[in-house]
């Protein structure tokens, strides 16, 4: 029976992730969560887990509680999160959001377990000491962003060498439709909705500042190993078309499918092969009509700065991720605006480059972590002369 563990079970990820284990045989090793512990207990005891982790400590006495009688045992804080990781695994699922993922993940990867991959902070972290991990164990990274699966799939059997360019499809988020000279005034409530996806709130409004599309043009690079001028995103309202590989004959393989990650999930979970999965199928009579338009780059402003960062490499993915979780929070609050989110990471990023701080000739999981301190600090500081003015 394949052993697996789920990192941030309780998520949006997690979650689907849970569903389709939950109608298989699995030996299931650990599941970690956050705040919501009664959700990661009830999963914990219906999947038979051998244990639970909460990220945080204030919540261990409760998971302890939810546990008591079942056997099952309980932990809380980040080094319990990477003792998870320690646990003998064949597969693990990597869905904690943000930069806490990359630890866990790292950790998974030098005991040589799979890991499929929705966290994309960590390839936009640290992406060179990901894949360098997986090479040296000798594991495979399984990518689970919808775009990245699709492209994983499209290159089944072919040589990367083969590839002309890629394309990444966007569905332009919440906003989209929104006049450009009201988007200052947009919430945290309409940033958070989703046209096509159901999905956690960070992500969500990523999706709507397109901070998310640049993350995962960054991540696109970092796992295919292609130069920025082979990746490209197109908006594609319908979200069905995930991504193209152009190959050097002209030749566009596209992957369709309906918006749900259990795709792309049940895709890594059952790789190399391939499973009947419980996704709604097209009709492709009834969608009739598959729209693109190029993004504007005055609305989607994050664009251009993933640019920048694939074009610095070195420390600049750290920066731009912390910057890109720090705005995130400070919009989230309401303590900035969703138009000041784009211009405080350029500026953040701008301040580290002219000091040299984004120069790195080798990564190290401390000099990533090192930056993502560094980098808040600073957006904090702009924040506060924004609004100051
Ligand atoms: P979510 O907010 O729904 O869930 C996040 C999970 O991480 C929860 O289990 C939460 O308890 C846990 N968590 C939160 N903070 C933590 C911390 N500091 N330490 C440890 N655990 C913590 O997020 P999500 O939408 O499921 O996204 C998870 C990851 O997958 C993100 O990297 C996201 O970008 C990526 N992703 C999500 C989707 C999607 O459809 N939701 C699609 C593609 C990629
Ligand atoms: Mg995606």
């Amino acid at each position: 029976m394949k052993r697996v563990s789920i990192f941030g079970a309780t998520g949006s990820v997690g979650q689907s992730t849970l569903d389709l284990i939950g109608r298989g045989d699995y030996d299931v090793v650990a599941l970690t969560g956050g705040h919501n512990v009664a959700l990661l207990a009830a999963d914990a005891i219906r999947l038979r887990a051998d244990v639970a982790v909460t990220a945080f400590d204030d919540q261990l006495f409760s998971l302890r509680e939810a546990l008591a009688g079942t056997g099952i045992e309980a932990a809380a804080g980040t080094a319990a999160l990477e003792e998870a990781a320690d646990r003998p695994a064949d597969w693990i699922m990597s869905a904690i959001v943000g930069v806490a993922g990359l630890a866990p993940g790292l950790r998974a990867l030098r005991h040589g377990t799979t890991v499929a991959l929705a966290n994309k902070e960590s390839l936009v972290c640290a992406g060179p000491i990901l894949m360098a991990e997986a090479t040296r164990h000798g594991t495979t990274i399984l990518p689970v962003d919808s775009e990245h699966s699709a492209v994983f799939q499209a290159l089944a059997g072919e040589d990367i060498a083969a590839v002309e360019k890629v394309v990444i499809t966007a569905s332009g988020g919440g906003l989209r439709d929104m006049p450009l000279d009201k988007l200052a005034e947009a919430t945290p409530d309409q940033a958070g909705t989703h046209p096509n996806w159901d999905m956690g709130q960070r992500i969500t409004i990523d999706s709507a500042s397109m901070f998310n599309k640049a993350m995962e043009l960054i991540e696109t690079k970092e796992f295919f190993g292609l130069n920025r001028s082979q990746i490209e995103t197109i908006i594609h309202p319908q979200s069905l078309i995930h991504a193209l590989v152009q190959f050097v004959d002209g030749a566009m393989m596209a992957h369709l499918g309906a918006p749900d990650m259990r795709h792309a999930i049940g895709y890594a979970l059952n790789w190399p092969d391939r499973a009947a999965l419980p996704v709604a199928r097209l009709n492709l009579a009834d969608i009739a009509r598959l729209d693109f338009h190029a993004p504007d780059a005055a609305r989607y402003p994050a664009l251009a700065l993933a640019d920048f960062v694939m074009a610095r490499g070195g420390l600049a993915g750290a920066a731009f991720n912390a910057a890109k979780e720090h705005v995130l929070d400070l919009f989230i609050d309401r303590r900035i605006r969703f138009t000041d989110m784009a211009p405080l990471v350029e500026r953040t990023l701008d301040r580290l480059d002219g000091q040299g701080s984004l120069e790195a000739a080798m990564l190290s999981l401390d000099m990533v972590q090192d930056t993502d301190r560094m980098t808040r600090a600073i957006v904090q500081e702009l924040a506060q002369t924004l609004r100051a003015a």
